[in-house]
C-alpha cells in the first residue's frame, strides 16, 4: 500500500492530542518526547529512573521540563497502576526496557524479563481494555541473529543470538498476540530500531564512546576485529518513523527502522578522527557472545506502510553528536 500522505511531516504529531510515551528518561524516549510536545501533543512521560537520583536521566528530561504539555511520571511499569496513565491516550509508545545485549547473559536476565516482556503485558492489557487506538512498541533489529549482511527484511525468520534480543522478539509477538485478540480495538505496531544514535546516546555504545575517547575523556575498547557492520540510525529519523507509526492507516504489524545501509565500525573510527583530526586510540578486546557480524535494514516496508525515509547521513550524524558532547562538556 503506497501512502498519499506524508506522516513523517512532524505536523502529523498534531493529530495525537495525548500520548504516553514510556522510557521517556532514556535516550530514544527523550527524544521522541521532544518532539511530540514540540508539536503541541500532551506527553505523559513515564519512567522509572528519577532525576534527582540519575544525572543521564536528569539531563535527558531537562530537555522537556519546559514544556507545559508535559506530564511526567516517576514510576516502575512492572508494578504501577496503568489504567490512570494510559486513560484518554490517543497512542502510548512503549520504548521503557533494558536495552544492552552483553548484559543480558547475566544474572540480571530476571530483571530483562521483567522491563521487557512483563511490562509489556501489562501495558497491552490495559490499552486494549481501555481502547487504547495504537500502541508502538520499540523492538530491536538484533531478533534477526546472525545474517550474511544483505539487508533483513520483516518476513525473515528471526533468530535472536541473545537473551535481550529474545526478549524483544517476545515484546513483539505479545503486542501482536493482544492485538488479535477478537473484538480488539488497539492495534499494535512494534519497530525493529537499527542501532540509533545521536546526542545523549546512551554511554554504553559504541559511537558515543568512540566520540568520547577522541575527546580524550575515556579509554577505548573495540570489540571484535572492526570489521562488523552495523546499520546505523540516527535518532532524529528514528523518531520520525515512530511517531509516523503512531497515525499512519496501517494495520498491526513488525516494521523495519534503519538507515538502510551500513558502516564498519573501522568506519566509525574514520569517521571520528576525520570530524576531529584526531586518531581514536582503541584496545580490541575479544568479540562478544550475542553480537552479530552485521545488520542492515530493508526499509521498504517503512517506506511503503508509513511514508517514512532516513535523511540523516552517517558523518551528519555523528557531527552532531559530536557537538553536543562538546557543547555538553
Ligand atoms: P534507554 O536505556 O536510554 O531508555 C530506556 C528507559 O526505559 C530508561 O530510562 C529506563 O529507566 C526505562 N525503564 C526500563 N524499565 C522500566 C520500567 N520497568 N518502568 C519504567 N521505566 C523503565 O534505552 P534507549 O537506547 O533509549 O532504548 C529505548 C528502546 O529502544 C528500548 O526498548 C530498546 O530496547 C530499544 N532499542 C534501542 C536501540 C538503540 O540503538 N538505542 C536499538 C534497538 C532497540
Amino acid at each position: 500500500m503506497q501512502l498519499t500522505h506524508d506522516p513523517t511531516d512532524l505536523s502529523t504529531a498534531h493529530r495525537l492530542r495525548r500520548v504516553v510515551v514510556t522510557g521517556a528518561a532514556g535516550f530514544i524516549g527523550s527524544h521522541l518526547s521532544r518532539a511530540l510536545l514540540e508539536a503541541g501533543t500532551t506527553v505523559v512521560g513515564v519512567d522509572r529512573r528519577h532525576p534527582q537520583r540519575d544525572p543521564l536521566a536528569a539531563a535527558n528530561l531537562a530537555e522537556l521540563t519546559s514544556f507545559p504539555n508535559f506530564v511526567p511520571l516517576t514510576a516502575d511499569l512492572t508494578t504501577c497502576a496503568l489504567d490512570p496513565v494510559l486513560l484518554d491516550a490517543d497512542a502510548v509508545f512503549h520504548l521503557a526496557a533494558i536495552p544492552g545485549v552483553r548484559p543480558s547473559w547475566g544474572p540480571k536476565f530476571d530483571s530483562y524479563v521483567a522491563a521487557n516482556i512483563q511490562t509489556v503485558q501489562r501495558i497491552m492489557t490495559a490499552a486494549t481494555r481501555l481502547h487504547i487506538r495504537r500502541v508502538v512498541l520499540a523492538s530491536s533489529s538484533s531478533v534477526y541473529g546472525a545474517t550474511d549482511g544483505s539487508p533483513s527484511r520483516e518476513t525473515d525468520r528471526p533468530a535472536p543470538l541473545s537473551p535481550y534480543a529474545v526478549s524483544k522478539l517476545a515484546a513483539e509477538h505479545l503486542c501482536l498476540a493482544h492485538a488479535a485478540r477478537p473484538g480488539t480495538a488497539t492495534e499494535a505496531i512494534a519497530l525493529r530500531y537499527f542501532t540509533v544514535y545521536g546526542p545523549r546516546q546512551r554511554p554504553d555504545m559504541l559511537i558515543h564512546r568512540v566520540l568520547t575517547a577522541t575527546l580524550g575523556q575515556t579509554s577505548l575498547s573495540i570489540f571484535g576485529n572492526g570489521l562488523q557492520q552495523r546499520d546505523f540510525t540516527y535518532v532524529d529519523d528514528a523518531v520520525r518513523a515512530t511517531i509516523a507509526a503512531a497515525v499512519a492507516p496501517v494495520a498491526s504489524t513488525v516494521i523495519n527502522v534503519g538507515a538502510g545501509s551500513s558502516n564498519t565500525i573501522t568506519d566509525v573510527l574514520n569517521i571520528a578522527h576525520q570530524l576531529t583530526g584526531r586518531p581514536v586510540p582503541a584496545l580490541r578486546s575479544a568479540a562478544a557472545a550475542g553480537d552479530v557480524p552485521a545488520t542492515l535494514a530493508d526499509i521498504t516496508q517503512a517506506r511503503d506502510l508509513l511514508g517514512w525515509k532516513p535523511e540523516v547521513a552517517l558523518i551528519d550524524g555523528m557531527d552532531r553528536q559530536l557537538r553536543h558532547l562538546k557543547e555538553s562538556g
